[in-house]
């Protein structure tokens, strides 16, 4: 807990605070793990990371954390109909998504040119483009190891496979 301010943290509670919010250690710590969690977490998630290290943390505490960052902007909320919703704080700009529908990873894939796509159709349309979703579902690499071999319990991590 006591690991220097990333710039993206930095970033985010120089934001909060401009806006009048109150960084206490309990809302410094979820930020962190918002802001540095390349996973996507979902409110339980980032409860339960930080619960060994602040028992009396409530999910309520959670919540209204994310909920501020809301609405400042400061995060990219991914809402699912069948599952929990995402948070993005590293990246609150809108940008592409990979979900494995097998055990629910999302990542950030490089996928240059959407933001040209976006401006190209404003120009076609005459639309004002405010924000835009692009979600690609599918099975991650380790999900398709369980699917094609159901009884190996544990995949064995392809970056070992050199
Ligand atoms: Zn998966
Ligand atoms: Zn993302």
């Amino acid at each position: 807990m006591t690991s220097p301010d990333t710039p993206r943290l930095a970033a985010i509670t120089a934001r909060l605070r401009e806006r009048g919010y109150r960084i206490t250690p309990q809302r410094l710590a979820i930020l962190r793990v918002l802001a540095e969690s390349p996973d996507h977490p979902t409110v339980e998630t980032v409860y339960r990371r930080l619960l060994p290290d602040i028992p009396d943390l409530s999910l309520a505490t959670v919540y209204k954390t994310i909920a501020a960052l809301k609405a400042c902007g400061e995060v990219l909320e991914l809402q699912f109909s069948d599952r929990d919703n995402r948070y993005d704080a590293a990246r609150p700009e809108p940008h592409p998504h990979l979900i494995c529908q097998g055990c629910g990873a999302v990542a950030d894939p490089e996928l240059p040119g959407v933001e040209a796509m976006a401006k190209a159709l404003a120009r076609a349309t005459g639309y004002s483009i405010l924000t835009h979703r692009l979600d690609f579902f599918g099975l991650c690499p380790k999900c398709q190891i369980k699917r094609d071999k159901p009884d190996q319990a544990s995949p064995p991590d392809p970056s070992e496979k050199k």
